[in-house]
């Protein structure tokens, strides 16, 4: 291929990219992306990752849930958002702990795109010196406000717990669970067969697992004192693809 060539096609890609509707994720969600005299997918420059507060990206993921639980998510080039951000280098707004079960895909369902969130999946969205040490590279180093915690109704972790499975490293993941198990007040049946209380120890899963992140890691309790980090919870229902933050 000759330069001229290349150029050629550089431009079509450029005027392709013009013509998709490039302001997408958090930054279509605030009007900033896409205005016809960029010719990139929307993603998250430093300047205007720096310039939001905690509260306002946490408003943007609630945001782009609610396009997601209407059918309604932009519509992503993820190629063109893959290509900005590995160009200009990365300035994700939050940081997200969820669980690896495949129906609770945080970007998905917050209608997010390349580059905006970092992603920590682990069963039953717990934390460790592991989960922990990732975390404070994304809010100490990267610049990550936010700190979500997302459980999930239905959540197979939470039920085996209950259930006292145990299966090779399972088991210690489980042990780390058992706390919220335990701290759930409950009237009924306290059992794996009961949803409801299925879905109340994953809530309470959920703000254990935040009250260990805080208390496990003075990097990041000190960001959150200087009002540089908010850390909140969440539940996703994967019935109604509902996001509740707490
Ligand atoms: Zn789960």
């Amino acid at each position: 291929m000759c330069d001229h060539h290349e150029k050629e096609v550089n431009a079509a890609d450029r005027r392709a990219l013009l013509k998709s509707a490039g302001a997408v994720s958090l930054l279509g969600a605030l009007g900033l992306g896409f205005t016809g005299k960029v010719a990139h997918a929307a993603a998250l420059t430093r300047a205007q990752r720096d310039a939001m507060t905690p509260d306002e990206i946490i408003a943007l993921m609630k945001k782009g849930n609610e396009r997601f639980r209407k059918g309604k998510n932009q519509t992503h080039n993820y190629l063109a958002e893959q290509r900005k951000v590995s160009a200009s280098g990365q300035y994700p707004a939050a940081v997200i702990l969820s669980c690896i079960d495949s129906r609770a895909p945080a970007e998905i369902l917050m209608d997010l795109g390349v580059g905006d969130v970092f992603n920590a999946r682990i069963a039953g969205n717990i934390s460790n010196d592991d989960i922990l040490g990732s975390m404070e590279f994304a809010c100490k180093v990267a610049g990550a406000k936010v700190i979500l915690v997302m459980g999930h109704t239905k959540c197979g972790a939470v039920a085996g717990t209950i259930a006292g499975a145990e299966l090779g490293h399972l088991t210690g993941l489980l042990a780390k669970i058992r706390p919220a198990v335990d701290a759930t007040a409950y009237q009924g049946d306290r059992s794996a067969k009961n949803n409801a209380f299925v879905d109340a120890v994953a809530r309470k899963n959920v703000e254990l697992t935040i009250a260990g992140i805080t208390n496990g890691s003075p990097v990041l309790s000190e960001m959150v004192s200087a009002g540089k980090l908010k850390i909140v919870g969440s539940m996703y229902d994967i019935e109604t693809g509902a996001l509740e933050f707490f």
